[in-house]
């Protein structure tokens, strides 16, 4: 283990031009490579926005909810963060200018700042530092900050002015600033262009910030005039001008690529840390695998009510590609909105593919289309996977065709069933406030011995994290559990179901919680690993040859 002899250094990455340039991407590419020579990185994303955090937000605005294991609520990038490095995010690890704001307003209201006018600057940028500083520990060598939104945003500026005064505090050999930009390609003219990224450095440098290294992205290979260009009228060395070009296969390169132009060693040198050796010999092969599937392609339909948006699912897509390369394969998807299936039918829209996930989220637009699913899958024996409200739809879909409770549903869609088998946990009645009052984070799992659930974690009790206010109705237990739907996990200290499953199908397990925001594409999480690998089994057997 590198130990850096001294105070965690610091990185602070920021966005020009446009937003979506893959920040996080290139934050955790960056974190991963790091690690990867021996140092202890931790991460975080400021996001400049009012929500205090992005619970509330409908993932049409901005896309996942991604929980951490301490049950916070956070942006999508902290699910890059975790999938590319070893680090553990936290409450920490993601601060908004609503919470910023809120803290402060409430010291304010405490009497913290007694006799004082409170400002933006200090106060403001001093709860920003401070949150920046969390980082900070005897473990930990390295400290990557993103920085959300583009340079130029209003809202962004306090946080430039926070970084700023941050480095200036910690002194250049402790921090160093990194600048995302793109070098956009004029079809008409046929050449890149730099000069929107000289603007967007023109923009930090008012406010006194010069970047170390700028990294471009860019859809075609830069020229040694570009790199120069960029050198000189942003005041960046030639060598710290970093071409990111779009990656032709899979986001897993992006390290790779950086690799490859030394990033990481600058950074180090920059830091004044030794330049350790980089091993990425696991990663490589896992990219390896990931281009070159050696058992060819397997198509799982994903039927969801946010479609739309491929971020909105993030953390799913990615955990079935892990569950991919842990099988060989290269997992294609079928994207369905669930409305569709309502108009068109399951056996329609789904036909073919290989395995059905059916994933989370609320309000009941779709769910009729999301429990025809089930059945379908159930019915044609197609290896199924639910996750949260994707379980919920599966009890419900069980209870009405096979347990012959009509009408049977979740009180979060119909709130006079005579069958409430989803129904509101007792201490969510009370509950009034939207904002972080979901059942969040991590809880213990006991599993039944026997059990696919079993099989696929070899563990008795393991820890999935949670993000949801309604759960399967213990009032039912016996009536579902007697047709034949196995409570596979149990919460033991809530005596909460957690997993259901079906015994006579080649697949079927739904689980209350979210096990998409624990998988690696080094170790698929193993609901997802065994879905895939069930989805190969029906693609070379057919619908009729599984037990
Ligand atoms: N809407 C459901 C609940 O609140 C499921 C939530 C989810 O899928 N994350 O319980």
């Amino acid at each position: 283990m590198a130990k850096t002899n001294g105070p965690t250094r610091h990185i602070f990455i920021t966005g020009g031009v446009v937003s979506s340039l893959g920040k996080g991407l290139t934050a955790a590419s960056l974190a991963l490579l790091l690690e990867r020579r021996g140092y202890r990185v931790k991460m975080q994303k400021l996001d400049p926005y009012l929500n205090v955090d992005p619970g509330t937000m409908s993932p049409y605005q901005h896309g996942e909810v991604y929980v951490t294991v301490d049950g916070a609520e956070t942006d999508l990038d902290l699910g890059h963060y975790e999938r590319f490095t070893g680090t553990t995010c936290t409450r920490n690890s993601n601060f908004t200018s609503g919470s910023i704001y809120r803290s402060v307003i409430q010291r304010e209201r405490e009497g913290g700042y007694l006799g004082k006018t409170v400002q933006v600057i200090p106060h403001v940028t001093d709860e920003i530092k401070a949150a920046i500083r969390s980082l900070d520990g005897e473990d930990v060598d390295i400290a990557i900050t993103e920085i959300g939104g583009t340079a130029g945003d209003i809202e962004s500026l306090p946080y430039l002015e926070a970084i700023r005064q941050f480095r200036h505090e910690i002194g250049r050999q402790n921090g160093i600033f990194i600048h995302l930009t793109l070098v956009p390609y004029l079809k008409a003219a046929g050449e890149l262009k730099t000069k929107p990224s000289q603007q967007s450095v023109g923009i930090l440098r008012t406010i006194g910030i010069i970047p170390d290294i700028l990294i471009c992205r860019c859809e075609h290979a830069m020229t040694a005039e570009h790199k120069s260009k960029l050198s000189l009228f942003c005041d960046v060395d030639l060598n710290k001008v970093i071409e990111e070009r779009d990656v032709e296969h899979s986001i897993y390169e992006v390290p790779l690529e950086l690799s490859r132009q030394d990033v990481d060693v600058f950074i180090l040198e920059l830091l004044h840390l030794h330049v350790t050796a980089v091993k990425m010999d696991d990663w490589k092969a896992m990219v390896a695998t990931l281009i070159a599937p050696p058992k060819g392609t397997v198509e799982i339909g994903v039927v969801g009510k946010y479609i739309g948006l491929r971020d909105a699912y993030k953390s799913i897509y990615e955990s079935l590609t892990h569950g991919g390369i842990a099988n060989g394969v290269k997992v294609v998807y079928r994207m369905v909105e669930s409305e569709d299936v309502e108009k068109e039918g399951a056996a329609k829209l789904l036909d073919g593919v290989a395995g059905i996930l059916v994933p989370g989220g609320f309000g009941d637009r779709g769910i009729e289309g999301k429990i025809q699913t089930v059945e379908y899958a159930r019915t044609q024996r197609i290896p199924f996977f639910g996750i949260c409200l994707g379980m919920q739809c599966a009890t419900i879909e069980f209870a009405r065709n096979r347990c012959g409770l009509k009408g049977a549903n979740s009180t979060e869609f119909n709130a006079d069933t005579e069958y409430p088998v989803i129904d509101l946990m007792a201490e969510q009645k009370t509950v009034t406030e939207k904002g972080a009052t979901m059942r969040l984070g991590a809880y213990p799992c006991r599993i039944e011995a026997g059990t696919r659930a079993r099989a696929a974690y070899g563990a008795a009790e393991i820890q999935e994290r949670h993000r949801h206010r309604y759960e399967f109705n213990n009032l039912f237990r016996d009536t579902l559990g007697k047709q034949g739907l196995i409570l596979s996990g149990i919460c033991p200290s809530r005596d909460l179901v957690e997993i259901v499953e079906l015994k006579d199908h080649p697949w079927f397990v739904g689980c209350q919680f979210h096990p998409e925001f624990q998988s690696t594409p080094l170790r698929a999480h193993p609901l997802f690993r065994d879905f895939v690998a069930a989805a190969v089994k029906q693609r070379d057997q057919g619908s009729t040859g599984n037990a």
